[in-house]
């Protein structure tokens, strides 16, 4: 048997490359199907090759690190959270995605791109995330400035890019690696229809490591979260525990919350302490019609 990596997933055959770099097409066996699994864009893999022009099998899924489902790739380790100053920023987003990236143990950073049109926001969001632990990365894929900065980050790690279409997540793509990968410019993209979703593809170029999800802007995980856990993917907050009056308390609007004072005290960034009690709302609600 050897091992792989899937790095393309078509109606039904894998592509999957070994350490070295050579490509073989694989299809799955059944007791995958009957346990309900299907092998993943980002899958590390154990497989035996074909025969000749023969398709080979996928033998064993190794365990994951991280599963997303839309879109459906597993393993990422850097969640690459990209912003621009057009589209404007969704920080809502950004959070959103932040979130999901610490539930599954991910890393993040925010790529701020376009800074060859504004060069202000990745300061402003710099400071906005400095006690978030995100690492602020001001990038233009037109320009080339801060695209070493980022290759270095991105390095030995697999890594995916995630943010609002038309921020430049194809561009980067191509600036980084060099393969031709299909860009949102307005000729391509009435050619092909705004929102048809390709497929996931793991690009290995440049010693970088990957994946091309056009077409998908967010990152979906499974299932809900209990609202009392949101808190722990807000760093920031991690001084203030134990601190408040009550316990556990949610930092929303209880009387004596430490980090309400925090913010007072301007200790805290009062928008992204704003925007987390927005979550939190939203976290209550999908958890209280978790069974409906
Ligand atoms: P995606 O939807 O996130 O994949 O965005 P695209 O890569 O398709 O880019 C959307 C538009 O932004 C395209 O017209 C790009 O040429 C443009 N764009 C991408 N990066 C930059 C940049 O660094 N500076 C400027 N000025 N435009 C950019
Ligand atoms: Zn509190």
């Amino acid at each position: 048997m050897l091992r792989g990596v899937i790095v393309r997933g078509m109606g039904g055959l894998y592509t999957a490359r070994t350490p070295a770099g050579e490509a073989y097409v694989l299809r799955c066996k059944k007791k995958f199907r009957r346990l309900g699994l299907s092998p993943l864009v980002g899958d590390e893999i154990l497989f035996t090759p074909g025969e000749e022009e023969e398709h080979g099998w996928v033998e064993e899924i190794l365990p994951r690190k991280t599963v997303c489902v839309r879109p459906p790739v597993a393993n990422v380790e850097l969640l690459l959270i990209v912003a621009a100053p057009v589209p404007a920023p969704d920080l809502l987003l950004v959070d959103r995605l932040l979130v999901r990236a610490r539930q599954q143990g991910m890393d993040a950073a925010l790529v701020v791109n376009k800074c060859d049109l504004d060069a202000a926001l990745a300061g402003e969001l710099s400071r906005q995330y400095a006690r978030a632990e995100v690492p602020v990365l001001p990038v233009s894929a037109r320009t080339g400035q801060g695209l070493d900065d980022l290759r270095q980050v991105m390095a030995g790690r697999l890594c995916c890019f995630a943010g609002l279409s038309g921020v430049g997540k194809s561009t980067l793509l191509n600036a980084l690696t060099g393969l031709g990968v299909e860009t949102g410019d307005i000729s391509q993209k009435i050619q092909r229809g705004k929102n048809t979703p390709r497929h996931a593809e793991l690009l290995e170029a440049k010693g970088l490591r990957v994946l091309d999800t056009a077409g998908f802007s967010l990152l979906e995980m499974e299932g809900g979260m209990d609202p009392v856990t949101l808190k722990d993917a807000y760093p920031e907050f991690a001084p203030y525990e134990g601190q408040c009056r009550f316990s556990p308390c949610y930092h929303a609007s209880e009387p004596g919350c430490a980090v309400t004072a925090a913010v007072a005290a301007g200790e805290l960034d009062p928008q992204r302490v704003e925007r987390y009690r927005e979550l939190l709302a939203d976290v209550r609600k999908a958890w209280r019609e978790r069974y409906d």
